[in-house]
């Protein structure tokens, strides 16, 4: 399978990343640190120990960690039921929430590192303003060598501001401070060729040169706890990291000692290499943290010029407007077939551009009675989202 790299070139890519690291962000969900009468303290004492030694060799980590609701839950004897109203889940994680931290507080006092707080919702991260202040805080906090704990501030979110799971929220943060590495530490050992549990054949991936669909087939076969969502929304989050010029990695979070074994070479879990282009940083917020207020469909002709020739949408090449949306919102782009190839943000608000769809750009005056701009969205605004395109573009 080619997706895999050579075991020998393996290891050295992931030695010289790792070495390399100078940030780095660290997930670890609900199934790693709950215990059986809330949270697992132990987990909790290696992670600071394994974070406060990162720290101590120079090293900036972030700290992404679920398990509020969890510890609430336990903390309060609430068994979980498929049909939990969200009101109980966000009171679960408003009493969690402070356990968590307070447990955190602890461990890495053993160690004289010091940690704080910050609870994001989606619309703390697609509000540029926001965006910005909460990426000023963290660079002030590695300032002040203290560690980030992040977690999504589930409390006030609802459905539509949430990020939804803490692997994406780990993702966004990761490319956001351009941290050279995620680390997701989950209750499975990392991804297989197949389920081990009924394929005896299945052997572990320990690098993974390029996200494909094989790769993202295999999902499908882990054998975690948490579900096949687990494994999915951990693959998509390695795939956005990959894209701005990261790698990532999946393993075990109970293991005793897995931060230093990853550090000092041990081959463990799964390994994603960097992708082969960096996004910036903008372009990252535009394609990645955004979410659509609108679809364009584009001609063939503007598919290829946004694809293949690094060139911005021009109106002539719009087929079709799909949702209600300003000028400066964030929409994706369809090619004829139905995929996804761009995220950007637009010159014209949805109703202008009904007018002046398929249209030259010298007849936008005439048109609309007003000019601003020739194109519908200028390449400085635009991402491609498809990696393999991306990379025929450049
Ligand atoms: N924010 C949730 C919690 O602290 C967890 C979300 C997730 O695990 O993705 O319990």
């Amino acid at each position: 399978m080619t997706f895999q790299v050579d075991y020998k070139e393996g290891l050295f890519f992931r030695q010289t990343l790792f070495d390399q690291a100078k940030r780095v962000v660290i997930k670890v969900g609900s199934a790693v640190l709950a215990g059986q009468d809330g949270l697992n303290l132990e987990v909790i004492g290696n992670l600071a120990r394994q974070i406060s030694f990162l720290c101590s060799t120079g090293r900036e980590v972030i700290l992404v960690s679920s398990g509020a609701v969890a510890a609430g839950r336990r903390r309060l004897g609430v068994t979980h039921s498929s049909h939990e109203k969200l009101r109980v889940k966000q009171a679960l994680a408003a009493m969690g929430q402070g356990l968590l931290m307070q447990a955190y507080e602890q461990a890495f006092a053993a160690y004289n590192q010091h940690v704080a707080q910050i609870l994001l919702t989606h619309a703390d991260l697609s509000q540029r303003d926001r965006y910005l202040n909460v990426r000023n805080t963290l660079s002030t906090l590695f300032e002040f060598g203290v560690v980030p704990i992040i977690n999504e501030n589930d409390t006030v979110s609802v459905q539509e501001l949430r990020v939804g799971d803490n692997d994406t929220l780990g993702a966004l943060i990761t490319n956001m401070i351009g941290a050279d590495m995620y680390i997701m530490l989950t209750d499975v050992d990392g991804l297989c060729t197949a389920n081990p549990v009924d394929d005896i054949t299945a052997k572990p991936i320990y690098t993974v040169a390029q996200i494909d669909e094989t790769i993202e087939s295999l999902a499908g076969n882990s054998s975690s706890l948490l579900g096949t969502g687990g494994m999915q929304s951990k693959i998509r989050a390695a795939k956005m990291v990959a894209a701005c010029g990261g790698s990532s990695f999946i393993g075990p979070g109970r293991k005793k000692e897995i931060l230093q074994e990853l550090f000092s070479g041990n081959q463990v879990g799964t390994f994603f290499l960097p992708g082969n282009e960096k996004i910036k940083e903008r372009k990252h917020w535009i394609g990645y943290v955004l979410r659509p207020a609108g679809f364009l469909d584009l001609d063939a002709g503007a598919c290829n010029a946004v694809m293949e020739q690094g060139r911005s949408l021009l109106p002539s090449g719009v087929i079709r407007i799909e949702g209600s949306f300003e000028v400066g919102a964030p929409v994706h782009c369809r090619c004829p077939g139905g995929n996804i190839i761009a995220a950007g943000l637009v010159n014209y608000s949805s109703v202008d551009l009904e007018k002046i769809r398929g249209k030259k750009s010298s007849a936008i005056a005439e048109i609309l009675g007003f000019y601003d701009s020739d194109e519908v969205i200028h390449r400085d605004n635009l991402v491609l989202l498809d990696q393999n395109s991306q990379k025929k573009s450049m």
